[in-house]
């Protein structure tokens, strides 16, 4: 496991930036395009370790143009980067986290505070391949996997 813990304190704008390079790696290798929007979509995204919620980013948008940003642009901008690997969708929050590792293809595993909200991505193919060894033998085809783990963070324990 090599997640980095992003409770720890550091330079969040070089997440920022390291995100959004990736990003236009991985688009440009793909040959899909990066317009202004879906990068700008996610950078908002990024702009913490907690998902952010499509609405939390219409408000934003909205504010920034000072005119609603219609909601089918930015559903279209999320699809995009789910599809592209840049972020990933947090079911039970209904929330969107960027993707520090795009640049390969995995399954997502997060562990979840429910108190800051922060949510730390697992590099751990051991569980991936237990759930497809499961899947597997019931014959059962796997769609999309996201396994997510509500908690307290360590941080959070301490304080509680
Ligand atoms: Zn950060
Ligand atoms: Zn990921
Ligand atoms: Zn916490």
């Amino acid at each position: 496991m090599s997640a980095t813990d992003p409770h720890v304190p550091h330079d969040h704008t070089h997440c920022v930036s390291t995100a959004l390079d990736t990003a236009e790696e991985v688009c440009a290798r793909g040959g899909a395009r990066l317009t202004p929007l879906r990068k700008r979509v996610l950078e908002l995204v990024w702009q913490s370790h907690k998902p952010l919620g499509a609405y939390d980013i219409l408000e934003t948008l909205s504010r920034e143009d000072g005119r609603r940003a219609a909601p089918p642009t930015v559903y279209r901008a999320l699809d995009f980067l789910l599809e592209q690997g840049l972020v990933h969708r947090i079911a039970s929050l209904n929330a969107f986290i960027g993707c520090a590792h795009p640049e390969r293809a995995h399954e997502g595993q997060f562990l979840i505070c429910r108190n800051c909200r922060i949510a730390v991505e697992l590099d751990q193919p051991l569980i991936h391949r237990a759930i497809s060894d499961s899947a597997a033998g019931l014959g059962f085809a796997v769609e999309a996997e996201t396994v997510e783990i509500t908690g307290l963070c360590a941080r959070c324990k301490a304080a509680a």
